[in-house]
């Protein structure tokens, strides 16, 4: 069952509200608009129906204050006015409410937009699901890459944390796809991406597709050491998976594999990071490929091999 919010200092008027959605929703009640910012932006709810007129916060402004948060921002709210108050229903459709209803209610009515924005809400959260992922594999693409990488790392430097920026690519996969064809060589993408994103499955490890047969993981919070070892496991799982090459390049399909940890300092850039990730993956490359190079919070070269 989907789950709506009610925040209405009445407890009449919410508990009838309440009667009418119940037997389609997991509805929940709060009284304080403070609570009910607190509730939106810790729970998964589909819809807010919001008392304009409460003692302290006001409808008002707790739409205002959803409207400011990224988790919120797209969450619909629906204000619940008299009839008689136009003036609020204009300024709550300005601050971003997507309809009001009016009191008293009229059961069918509170169904039918309720219904209706619930599905226009989960109809965009869909569209947007699609547009940040890869269709190929099904994990994160490249704009939800440049959207995580840029929210995290700033994270990083608030915080203070260990960064990790890594770049994998699959090695002679002109001459795989030369070989055995483009949709054997999709397949091979689709395994590395399966393979990869198992070992990286921790909350704090993000895992993309950065294009052709390019990846790219974020891991934050951890030490370089801990990386690079947890790295050369995952480029041996690939070696492991005994995909058959051409054999003039090598026995199987491998990856080579670089990146950087860094504990940003304070008006640090990413690009520059990103751009010595870029480097040791080229190194890797250029010492013989399925191994791992990376650079340490101090920019030492490790080498797996
Ligand atoms: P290296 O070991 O130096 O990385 O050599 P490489 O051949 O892998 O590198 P290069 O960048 O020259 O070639 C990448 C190839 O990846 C070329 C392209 O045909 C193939 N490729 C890119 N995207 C896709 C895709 O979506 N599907 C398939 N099957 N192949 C792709
Ligand atoms: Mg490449
Ligand atoms: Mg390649």
């Amino acid at each position: 069952m989907e789950k709506l919010l009610i925040v209405d200092d009445s407890a009449v008027q919410a508990a009838q509200l309440k009667a009418i959605l119940a037997d389609e929703y997991d509805v929940s009640i709060t009284q304080k608009a403070e609570d009910g910012l607190h509730l939106a932006s810790s729970e998964n709810y589909s819809l807010i129906l919001l008392d304009v007129v409460m003692p302290g916060m006001d409808g008002f402004t707790l739409l205002e204050k959803l409207q400011e948060q990224y988790i919120t921002r797209s969450l619909p709210v629906i204000l619940i006015t008299s009839l008689s108050d136009v003036e609020s229903e204009q300024r709550g459709l300005i601050l971003g409410a997507v309809d009001y209803i009016t009191k008293p209610f009229y059961a069918p009515i509170v169904k039918a937009r309720v219904n209706t924005h619930i599905k226009l809400y989960n109809y965009r959260r869909q569209l947007e699901q699609q547009s940040m992922t890869d269709q190929l594999t099904g994990i994160a693409n490249r704009r939800r890459y440049e959207r995580y990488s840029m929210t995290k790392w700033q994270e990083a430097v608030r915080l203070q944390i260990p960064f990790s920026i890594c770049m994998f690519d699959i090695d002679h996969f002109k001459k795989y796809n030369d070989t055995f064809g483009h949709p054997a060589g999709d397949r091979v993408i689709t395994a590395v991406a399966k393979t990869v994103s198992a070992s990286l499955s921790r909350s704090t490890d993000f895992f993309a597709r950065y294009g052709g047969e390019e990846f790219v993981a974020i891991c934050f919070g951890e030490p370089s050491e801990k990386i690079f070892a947890h790295l050369q496991k995952i480029r041996q799982s690939i070696e492991d998976l005994h995909i058959p090459h051409d054999e003039s390049v090598s026995e199987w399909v491998t990856v080579s594999i670089g990146g950087v940890t860094v504990t940003p300092p304070a008006e640090s850039n990413y690009a520059f990071y990103l751009k010595i990730a870029d480097t040791m993956l080229y190194d890797a490359k250029k010492h013989g490929r399925n191994q791992v190079v990376w650079a340490d919070e101090r920019m030492k070269q490790l080498w797996e091999r």
